[in-house]
């Protein structure tokens, strides 16, 4: 991408997020991508500060965030009231899966750390899907992923257990006002795309589509079977609120979970750790000791028995021309990480 283009795409975003360019909102700009080149410095300056002042933690809460998390686990509570049925079981895990996919093939795996390629319009796809868990927009997701990556474990780890604790490490990054602010230095070959600024700006558009999809699949299910005991609001319930309540749950535990309890096949230097049960709810994403040695491989799983499903999927899309040009970790393996 040329220089003039990416400062465009750069610049398109900090306009569609109504930026400011003013020395006295610097830190706002840098975390919505200002066009200067000189703007740039002072957000890689900022940002950099603020990175470096995590430690101290808890400078403000993020009202936006907290509100949504905390919203979709009080919206949780309503199956007490909805009561249950074997389509709303169905709806929860097939959303909850929906979202692990988009999370972990999506936002992770490719967005990330761009283990594979594929189409423009699969790309879009996956950042629909990893969108539609609410865990912010894919550049957001990409742009704190790969600064953990950068420095993992370090200060300037925005959620690590070792430097904050485990309870920052699993949410508590999420709820400050500093996690508001995306660096677009970390996602610069993400932003020459206008279609991902735009679902950026539009991230609230994927889970309202589960929402709406699950209301009238609800409505539907109560009319046409009543005798099941569906409907739009028990669907939405557990299709949508308990489903991501959970996806949150086990996405949170890989940023603290895998860092602190877990077994360590490879020595890295971050604290980085195999944990099984995890992998499982996660597709695979459990094996993070092992993702931390190999990030750009696709495959997280390194024994046989390291169920990595994401990995399956992948591999089953590639068979059908889907995805394609898959990076793995190869036998670089050999000799150093035996299991354990
Ligand atoms: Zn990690
Ligand atoms: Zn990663």
């Amino acid at each position: 991408m040329s220089a003039r283009t990416e400062s465009a795409a750069t610049a398109s975003l900090a306009a569609s997020c109504g930026d400011a360019t003013s020395a006295a909102t610097t830190s706002l700009a840098a975390s919505r991508g200002d066009a200067t080149s000189a703007a740039t410095t002072r957000a890689a300056t900022t940002s950099a500060a603020a990175a470096g002042a995590g430690a101290s933690r808890w400078s403000a809460i993020n009202w936006t965030n907290s509100a949504a998390l905390i919203g979709v686990h009080l919206g949780a509570l309503a199956v007490f009231w909805t009561g249950v049925s074997l389509p709303a079981l169905v709806a929860l895990a097939v959303v909850y899966w929906i979202q692990i996919f988009g999370v972990s093939a999506g936002y992770h795996r490719y967005f990330a750390h761009r283990s594979f390629r594929t189409s423009r319009a699969f790309q879009f796809v996956l950042a629909y899907l990893g969108a539609a868990a609410a865990q912010m927009g894919p550049l957001w997701w990409t742009s704190y992923h790969r600064r953990h990556h950068a420095h993992a474990d370090d200060p300037r780890d925005v959620h690590s257990p070792r430097q904050s604790g485990l309870l920052w490490a699993h949410v508590g990054w999420v709820l400050d006002a500093n996690s508001a602010q995306m660096d677009p230095r970390y996602v610069r070959d993400w932003l020459r795309y206008p279609e991902l600024r735009w679902l950026e700006r539009r991230r609230w558009l994927p889970p309202l589509t589960v929402i709406g999809a699950l209301a009238a699949a609800g409505a539907l299910l109560e009319r046409a079977r009543p005798e099941w005991g569906a409907g739009p609001l028990q669907l939405v319930a557990w299709g949508f609120f308990v489903a991501t309540s959970l996806c949150y749950q086990v996405t949170f535990c890989v940023n603290s979970i895998s860092h602190r309890f877990g077994r360590r096949r490879f020595e890295t230097a971050d604290d980085s750790r195999n944990v099984a049960w995890l992998a499982l709810l996660t597709n695979g994403e459990g094996w993070h000791n092992n993702h931390h040695r190999f990030p750009s491989s696709e495959k997280h799983g390194v024994a046989w028995w390291e169920v990595d499903v994401t990995h399956y999927l992948l591999r089953g899309l590639s068979m059908l021309g889907v995805v394609w040009s898959i990076r793995t970790h190869g036998q670089r393996v050999d000799g150093e990480g035996k299991a354990r």
